[in-house]
């Protein structure tokens, strides 16, 4: 594919794509097909293999004559096509949305490979932790080598599915967000193409360590998990107790997440010398990049999680055990997905870095205990780490993050 033409590098004119495929039938798949048709002007369909949810996002749009997009951010459109089947979809896609929770990762790519034209672009929004190791393995198992891989550093939008296929609403929606691609020379076309397609400004980072290390999520999720029921004494909350996730943080809750954001910050300053890890910013910083004015006082860490109007109303995930009657859901993504494919990954980087990571084991150990792991211990290899993929020491990792040869596993 010809992607001089369709990136139209120096030029000020038009972005010209011919068809994007989102894979993924969620909150945020939906939130990115009106997004993407209107603000790129071209087909979007949708790979959507998961239980009967291309039926019934079919249903939904028929009968809505759209989905439509409402709330931080408005917008209405049509996907182009809706499948379960690869086949239909993603031949002829310069871009493919993995659109999905990080697990899904690996499998979808999977799925889609065999239909992917020639130098295709294929992106995880959010990537999370070690999607380009995951990744660049199954690329290079089927030779592959003309793909170009890139990740999201987290989702733009607080987004909830209100009806199905019919509409979403934004809760939130941040103003910047980097992204990083593999080759890391086609990073400024794939941030040229994001901007584009999202509306919001888009930074680089240097390589796929750098997102691994700057995934905010794998902080504020478990953090915040660990600092609201740690000390949960398995009393079922009523409707109006269940606290309020981000607004409800404690300065203690704050103290957790500075601690994770501080032992991130040391694997930073330890392979900067190496790598450029500018992408890698303290919490804080990144609160204030990501919301800006939507903070309204952003003089500690914990008042610009409280007065951070884009975290309105958002509550603790919790299930009802009955009527009227609540209990933290230890397997929401918070903990499920932010764990092995968040701290696991930097902590397994930390190791290789010769770094101890108190508050990231505090928590981690916390949170294995809920889900029924270990994974700093026996369960270590079920998360997205390095090793997993044969990359075992220092050298290997950072000749991968720079290009300069090392190989992962066949
Ligand atoms: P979601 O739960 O709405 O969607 C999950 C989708 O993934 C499903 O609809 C299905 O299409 C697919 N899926 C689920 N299980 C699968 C399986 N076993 N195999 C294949 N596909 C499967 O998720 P979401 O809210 O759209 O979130 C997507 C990603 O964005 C996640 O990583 C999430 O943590 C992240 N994120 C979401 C938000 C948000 O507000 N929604 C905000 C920040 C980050």
């Amino acid at each position: 594919m010809d992607h001089e033409e369709f990136a139209n590098p120096g030029g000020e004119g038009e972005l010209r794509v011919r068809k994007v495929t989102v894979c993924g039938g969620g909150n945020g798949a939906q939130t990115m097909v009106p997004i993407a048709t209107r603000n790129l002007g071209c087909p979007v369909d949708v790979y959507a293999p998961y239980a009967d949810e291309a039926e019934r996002l079919r249903a939904g749009v028929a009968a809505h004559d759209g989905l439509e997009v409402t709330g931080a951010v408005r917008a209405t459109g049509r996907p182009h096509w809706v499948s379960a089947d690869p086949a239909e979809v993603i031949p002829g896609s310069e871009v493919v949305l993995l659109v999905l929770p990080a697990f899904a990762h690996e499998g979808t790519l999977r799925q889609v490979l065999p239909f992917l034209d020639e130098g295709a672009w294929v992106g995880a929004m959010p990537a999370r932790g070690g999607f380009d190791y995951a990744a660049a393995q199954v690329l290079r198992v089927k030779g592959r080598d003309d793909v170009t891989l890139f990740g999201l550093q987290t989702l733009p939008w607080a987004c909830r599915i209100r009806d199905y296929g019919q509409v979403v609403d934004v809760l939130g929606v941040k103003k910047a967000v980097d992204a990083a691609a593999r080759p890391a020379r086609q990073v400024g076309q794939v941030a040229r193409l994001l901007e584009r397609m999202l509306g919001l400004s888009i930074g680089t980072a240097a390589s796929g360590l750098a997102l691994t290390l700057a995934n905010t999520g794998q902080l504020i999720h478990p953090g915040i998990m660990y600092a609201h029921f740690a000390a949960w004494d398995g009393t079922p909350f009523l409707t109006d107790d269940v606290p309020l996730f981000y607004h409800g943080l404690s300065q203690e809750g704050a103290r957790v997440l500075a601690g994770l954001s501080d032992e991130v910050q040391a694997i930073r300053a330890r392979l900067e010398p190496a790598l450029d890890l500018s992408a890698v910013r303290p919490l804080k910083a990144w609160l204030y990049r990501s919301y800006g004015d939507a903070i309204a006082d952003p003089s500690t860490l914990r008042s610009a999680f409280v007065t951070n109007r884009a975290y309105a109303g958002l509550k603790a995930p919790v299930r009802e055990v009955s009527p009227g009657q609540f209990v933290p859901d230890f397997r929401a993504r918070y903990l499920a997905e932010d764990v092995p494919f968040g701290l696991a990954v930097s902590r397994a980087v930390a190791e290789m870095a010769g770094l101890e990571t108190p508050k990231v084991d505090e928590v981690m150990g916390w949170a294995g205990a809920q889900l029924g792991k270990d994974y700093l211990g026996r369960d270590a290899d079920e998360a997205r780490i390095p090793q997993k993929y044969g990359l075992h020491d220092l050298e290997a990792l950072i000749a991968f993050a720079a290009e300069e040869g090392a190989e992962l596993n066949p």
